[in-house]
């Protein structure tokens, strides 16, 4: 596995390959790697001659410089799980490389509603800081396609308007959520739950999948909604967010939810210091 820091080499590297006619894939992560990032990975190796991960802990995407300073670092555990996986290049580019002009966002993209809801009401900032550092990240790799978790869905629909409205010549491949045995999403914060903040963290997917799973027809969706809302709400050590069902694509909550139409449904919430999120779509 090849491993690069500077922008400048990393481009170079695939400008080259990619002139002889090879494909990239590509999966940006901030690292703190566990199967969920390497189902990217992998997926990518079946599609693409060359698969690069990198891992950039992106200050620009944290609403709470806590949240930042928190974040896990375990580079040679990532490193390790990379080259095991099969991973044929890893950047790890360093702050002044990717920000050379400093961390201000000039010209910040207009993502319409998709940062007023959801995530985006509760991280103000927090989408203009990804596009800005993925349209830095896709500016170097130049990759054929783009690999990244439904777990994060606010971020592809986001990602998607980037390359759409930008007709940027990269294919986004939405990879299906990882989860843990009892059901919680994969995550680089897990490892920040108490071990009995991390036993409670499981009533998420479990709500979500009870809807999923139990609603049996239109009518009965909000009721839900409301009943399992009041639930998470009663559970000690929980802040409850928001449990939302939205259109697929604007990320809009429907007026009217019609039999048969796909939606997804999204959580997020504080479980002790640690917030989660997670998602499943569904069909009534
Ligand atoms: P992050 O390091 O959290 O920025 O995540 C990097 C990429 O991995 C993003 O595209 C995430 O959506 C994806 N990812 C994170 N957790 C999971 C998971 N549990 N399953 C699948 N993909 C994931």
């Amino acid at each position: 596995m090849i491993s690069l820091k500077r922008k400048s080499d990393l481009h170079s590297y695939v400008s080259r390959f990619k002139s002889r006619g090879g494909s990239v894939g590509f999966a940006p992560t901030m690292g703190a790697l566990h199967e969920g990032h390497l189902s990217l990975i992998r997926k990518s190796l079946k599609e693409n001659d060359l698969t690069i991960c990198s891992i950039f802990v992106n200050p620009t995407q944290f609403n709470q410089k806590e949240d930042f300073d928190k974040y896990p670092h375990t580079l040679p555990s990532d490193l390790d799980l990379l080259y095991h996986a099969g991973c044929q290049l890893v950047w790890v580019p360093e702050l002044k490389d990717i920000y050379p002009e400093g961390q201000q966002n000039e010209n910040p993209l207009d993502l319409g509603n998709l940062d007023k809801v959801l995530e985006g009401s509760f991280r103000p900032g927090h989408f203009s800081g990804v596009v800005q550092v993925v349209q830095i990240l896709l500016d170097a790799v130049q990759p054929d396609r783009l690999y990244m978790g439904q777990k994060d869905y606010q971020q592809i629909m986001v990602i998607r308007h980037l390359i759409e409205s930008q007709s940027l010549p990269v294919t986004l491949v939405n990879c299906p959520i990882l989860r843990e045995p009892d059901g919680l999403a994969m995550s680089s914060r897990n490892v920040r739950l108490s071990a009995e903040d991390r036993i409670k963290a499981c009533v998420l997917s479990e709500s979500l999948f009870r809807i999923r799973d139990s609603v049996s027809g239109p009518g009965e969706a909000e009721s839900m909604l409301q009943r399992e809302r009041d639930y998470l709400k009663s559970i000690p050590g929980l802040r409850l967010e928001y449990l939302e069902l939205a259109d697929t694509r604007t990320l809009i909550k429907p007026e009217r939810i019609e039999a048969g139409r796909e939606f997804i449904l999204l959580v997020a919430a504080w479980i002790g210091e640690v917030r989660l999120i997670d998602n499943v779509i569904v069909q009534f």
